[in-house]
C-alpha cells in the first residue's frame, strides 16, 4: 500500500508518502512562521493555500520516482488528509486539495483524525500493542487509551492546549513563536520558584499557571527561573496523569505524541516514571512528533487497508473533531 498524506491543521503545510512494503515515510513540510504574535488563522490559511500544492507536488514526485508499478496507474493507492481538529480556514484548504487529488488520480479518500494520528504514529514506531498515549501538542493535551472500538479520552486539559499555554507566556515576554524550544533552553539555568500545579482527577488546567508565570516575570523573577518552574510544573502534571492512566488501564506501555513531546525534560520525566513502575516508554523521532503528514499517511494506510475510506459527501472537515468520535476500524481484530 502506498498512501499520500496531507496535513494542514495549523502551521505545518505537509505532504507525505507512506510505503507499506518498505515502511518508508517520505515527508515534505513547509512551516508557517508568524513575524510577530501567535498563529493567525487567516495568515495560516494563506500559507496553506500557497504551500500545500508545492509540498504535494514534491511528495507525488517522490511517489512516481519510487513506483515500480505500471506507469498507466497512479503512484499511490489513496489520499489521506487531516479532517480535524484544527483551524477551520486551514482545514478547508487541505480538504479541498485532498478531494481534488482523489478525483484527479481516481483513488479513494481517507479522512484522518489528527489527534488519533499523533497517537497511532507512536504505536506504529514502537510496535506496542495497546499503549496509553499522552498527546502533548500545541492546541491539545490528552491521555488516550483504546477500549471497545474507540480511543477513550481518560484525561485532558480543561482550558488551553499545553503548547499554546507555553506560547502565550513567551508571547508575553516578547519571544517569537514557537515558544516551547526557547523555554526549554532558558530553563537550563533556572531554579525552582513556586507556581500553581493544577490536576483535578484525570484533568489538568494550564491557565492559572500561565497567569502566575506572566505575573512572576512582571514582578522581576529571573526568566530562567520562571521557565524552569513552568516546565517542572506543567510536565509534572502531565506525568502524574499519565501515571494514573497507566494504573487505571493496567497498561505497561506509554507512547508520547505531539510537538511538545520534542522537549527533553518532559521525556525524561515520563521515562523515569515508566521505569519506576516497570512500564515501557516510547517517543517517536522528532519529525513524527510535531505536526507532519507522515503520521496522516501511516494511519491513512491502516484505515485504507481496513476499507475505511470516505465518500465525497462525508468528507467535510471538522475543526472540533474529537479522538473519541473515531470508530477504530483498523484494530477490529483486537478485542479490548
Ligand atoms: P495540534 O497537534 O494540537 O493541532 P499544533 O498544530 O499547534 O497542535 P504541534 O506541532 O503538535 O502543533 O505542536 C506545536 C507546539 O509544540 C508549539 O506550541 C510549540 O511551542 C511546542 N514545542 C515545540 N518544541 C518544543 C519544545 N522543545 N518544548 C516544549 N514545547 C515545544
Amino acid at each position: 500500500t502506498r498512501i499520500l498524506g496531507i496535513e494542514g491543521t495549523a502551521w505545518a503545510a505537509s505532504a507525505a508518502v507512506y510505503d507499506g512494503a518498505t515502511d518508508d515515510v517520505f515527508i515534505e513540510s513547509d512551516a508557517y512562521e508568524p513575524d510577530s504574535g501567535g498563529i493567525h488563522p487567516r495568515e495560516a490559511a494563506e500559507h496553506m493555500h500557497d504551500a500545500i500544492p508545492r509540498v504535494v507536488e514534491t511528495a507525488l514526485e517522490h511517489a512516481r520516482e519510487t513506483d515500480d508499478g505500471p506507469s498507466s496507474e497512479p503512484p499511490i493507492d489513496a489520499v489521506a488528509f487531516s479532517q480535524g481538529p484544527g483551524l477551520g480556514p486551514c482545514l478547508r484548504i487541505v480538504g479541498t486539495a485532498a478531494r481534488a487529488l482523489s478525483q484527479a488520480l481516481e483513488v479513494p479518500l481517507v479522512g484522518v483524525n489528527h489527534m488519533v494520528a499523533h497517537l497511532e504514529i507512536g504505536r506504529h514506531t514502537s510496535g506496542f500493542d495497546s499503549p496509553v498515549c499522552l498527546n502533548a501538542s500545541g492546541a491539545n493535551a490528552h491521555l488516550l487509551a483504546y477500549r471497545n472500538g474507540r480511543y477513550r479520552v481518560l484525561g485532558e486539559t480543561m482550558d488551553t492546549g499545553v503548547g499554546n499555554a507555553i506560547d502565550k507566556f513567551t508571547r508575553h515576554v516578547g519571544w517569537t513563536h514557537p515558544g516551547g524550544p526557547k523555554v526549554e533552553a532558558a530553563a537550563e539555568d533556572g531554579e525552582y520558584v513556586d507556581l500553581p500545579y493544577v490536576v483535578k482527577g484525570m484533568d489538568f488546567s494550564f491557565s492559572g499557571i500561565m497567569s502566575a508565570a506572566k505575573q512572576a516575570h512582571d514582578d522581576g523573577t529571573p526568566i530562567e527561573d520562571v521557565c524552569f518552574s513552568l516546565q517542572e510544573n506543567i510536565f509534572g502534571m502531565l506525568t502524574e496523569v499519565a501515571e494514573r492512566a497507566l494504573s487505571l488501564t493496567g497498561s505497561d506501555e506509554l507512547v508520547l505524541g505531539g510537538g511538545v513531546g520534542q522537549n527533553a525534560r518532559l521525556r525524561e520525566m515520563l521515562e523515569s516514571m515508566c521505569a519506576q513502575r516497570g512500564a515501557e516508554f516510547h517517543a517517536p523521532e522528532a519529525r513524527f512528533l510535531r505536526d507532519n503528514a507522515g503520521m496522516i499517511a501511516v494511519l491513512g494506510a491502516k484505515m485504507y487497508n481496513a476499507g475505511d475510506t470516505l465518500a465525497l459527501e462525508d468528507s467535510r472537515v471538522d475543526p472540533n473533531y474529537r479522538p473519541d468520535q473515531v470508530p477504530v476500524t483498523w484494530r477490529a481484530d483486537e478485542s479490548d
